[in-house]
């Protein structure tokens, strides 16, 4: 297995309560059933490409909390570098109370805490590690400055990256971005990031065009069961055709979708075959419940293909 990816990205433990109702403000009410969870954009699409067996290094920041523990060791029981996860006295970890009411509503709280303190000068800091990977992968749930300066960090050293531009961020500048080698939203954040509709394929594709133009190379546009487009500077869109399963829980399947891209292009070079993997690979996740616990192993993605 050749290729290796670095993750600049975030990390949550989801704390999950499962409850009859929400509490009224002053109330406390016993809830049925509570469950913890490994989570976090950057640490979930670090986890489906070390799944399917890549060589991934993280750089995230965890605070002085039992929750750290559960995180290192999560990444340590996948294979990932955690040379660069950070502990940061004083602060809290990323956590995201969730509170899911029976009707399958969800209410979630998120609270970046060390995440929040992932800075320039720690890209800086890794920069020698950063150099032997061949794509650095980010997400929005760290500070923007972070996410600009490992752009310019990557162009600068000739070492591709794929920006996922989730949660959707208004305040996005996309002049900051446009060297990024893989610019991969889903229809919400492309929409905001170019106040443009994005509400059919059509519209998807004229959005990632205004980007393209721009300077961006490559914009590959999640369209949730509709499958994926790929919008490339002087080439003609094209479609990645979705795989037809049925879902039981969606949630991280766009992280899915970029965990296996990354760890399909590091080793082939080829963007269609990487596309067609993920497009597999995310379908296959929302066959299950949960998100990390829902990413297949290597085995069972090969099976799922066979
Ligand atoms: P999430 O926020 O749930 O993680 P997302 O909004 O970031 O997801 P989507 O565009 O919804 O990303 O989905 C990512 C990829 O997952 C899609 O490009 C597609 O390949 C796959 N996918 C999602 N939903 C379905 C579905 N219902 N059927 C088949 N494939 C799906």
């Amino acid at each position: 297995m050749s290729g290796k990816i670095a993750v600049v990205g975030s990390n949550m433990v989801d704390l999950i309560t499962y409850t009859d109702r929400m509490p009224a403000p002053g109330e406390t009410i016993e809830a049925p059933r509570f469950e913890m969870g490994c989570g976090g954009k950057g640490a979930n699409q670090a986890i489906a490409a070390a799944r399917l067996g890549a060589d991934v290094m993280m750089l995230t920041k965890v605070g002085d909390d039992i929750f750290a523990d559960n995180t290192i060791r999560n990444f340590e029981t996948s294979g990932i570098d955690t040379r660069f996860v950070e502990r940061v006295p004083g602060t809290s970890s990323g956590v995201a109370p969730i509170f899911v009411e029976p009707s399958g509503e969800n209410s979630i709280l998120i609270v970046k805490g060390a995440n929040a303190l992932l800075s320039p000068a720690d890209v800086d800091r890794a920069a020698e590690a950063l150099k032997q990977c061949d794509l650095i992968v980010m997400q929005l749930e760290v500070p923007l400055e972070t996410v600009y300066h490992t752009i310019a960090f990557g162009a600068a050293h000739g070492i591709e990256t794929l920006l996922n531009p989730a949660p959707a961020a208004p305040d996005l500048d996309p002049a900051r971005i446009e060297q990024v080698t893989f610019f991969v939203p889903n229809q919400t954040e492309l929409a905001t990031i170019t106040g443009l509709p994005v509400t059919s394929e059509a519209e998807a594709e004229t959005a990632a065009r205004t980007l393209v133009a721009r300077g961006i190379r490559t914009v590959i546009v999640t369209l949730g069961a509709r499958g994926a487009l790929l919008v490339t500077a002087g080439e003609a869109t094209r479609r990645i055709e979705p795989v037809r399963v049925t879902p039981v829980d969606t949630t991280g399947a766009g992280d899915a979708f970029i965990g296996s891209f990354a760890r399909y292009y590091v080793e082939t070079h080829d963007l269609d075959a990487s596309l067609h993997k993920a497009v597999r690979y995310a379908a296959d996740s929302i066959t299950r419940p949960g998100t990390q616990k829902s990413y297949a192993t290597r085995e069972a993605f090969e099976a799922f293909c066979a």
